[in-house]
């Protein structure tokens, strides 16, 4: 049995839930959980806010955890490797999407936390390609929001090809903003964080940010150009 963390119906609390989750399919990886985030995205499920929740509804889609059994058509994964588990948990893996790297895409995609079981849990179970193997030593609690505010923001600096010469803006200090400023000052942009206030203005600096425009203060911007962002 599973032993999970589990809602019966909309605005239910979190109580004890237990599943048994039957064989390990073929492509199937079994994960043991070492560490989960909290995304508003479960609230949104276990509220049903979207029409889309199956209960029971079992959260967790910042799952970070180590293999612990694999099917016998599983690859790419080994026993006691640590891998990490974001919104999604399987897809068909022969269509267009799957096989040009928008897997996240496949209309057969299935949301690790809709209609399958997800991490707030002691283990659960993914299709092969969807357990993404991490490197050792990765702090767990810090590496969760990855699998989900992480990628949210490095998509962008991806599919637009931000070089690191360009000069990026990052508007709002959040769970989302604070990520896409560490990545873009790591890629080595020169970053500007827009923040609301003068606490999140320190956070934007400490975050690494080489200038910050502070609304608070009534500074004034103006987009000089396509892509970068120029503060007077
Ligand atoms: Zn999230
Ligand atoms: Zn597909």
């Amino acid at each position: 049995m599973i032993k999970a963390w589990g809602v019966k119906g909309p605005k239910q609390p979190l109580e004890p839930y237990e599943y048994a989750p039957g064989p390990l399919g073929a492509e199937e990886v079994e994960i043991a959980v070492e560490s989960c985030g909290i995304c508003h995205s479960d609230l949104s499920i276990i509220n049903n806010e979207w029409g889309i929740s199956t209960y029971p509804v079992v959260p967790g889609r910042e799952v970070i955890g180590r293999v612990v059994a694999i099917g016998p058509q599983a690859k790419g994964v080994t026993v006691g490797q640590p891998v990490g588990v974001g919104w999604g948990a399987a897809s068909c893996m022969h269509c267009h999407q799957c096989l040009s790297g928008d897997q996240n895409l496949c209309t057969q995609n299935v949301p690790t936390i809709v209609g399958h079981k997800g991490g707030f849990a002691d283990r659960l179970r993914v299709q092969w390609p969807w357990a993404i193997p991490l490197p050792e030593g990765l702090n767990k609690a810090d590496a969760g929001p990855l699998l989900c505010g992480g990628t949210t923001v490095f998509g962008p600096l991806l599919v637009f090809g931000v070089k690191p010469t360009d000069r990026v803006g990052v508007v709002g200090i959040g769970g989302l903003g604070h990520l896409a400023l560490k990545f873009a000052k790591a890629w080595g942009c020169e970053v500007t964080g827009f923040a609301s206030t003068d606490a999140k203005a320190d956070e934007a600096r400490s975050f690494g940010a080489h200038h910050v425009v502070n609304r608070e203060r009534k500074a004034t911007f103006v987009i000089s150009r396509a892509r970068s962002i120029s503060c007077l």
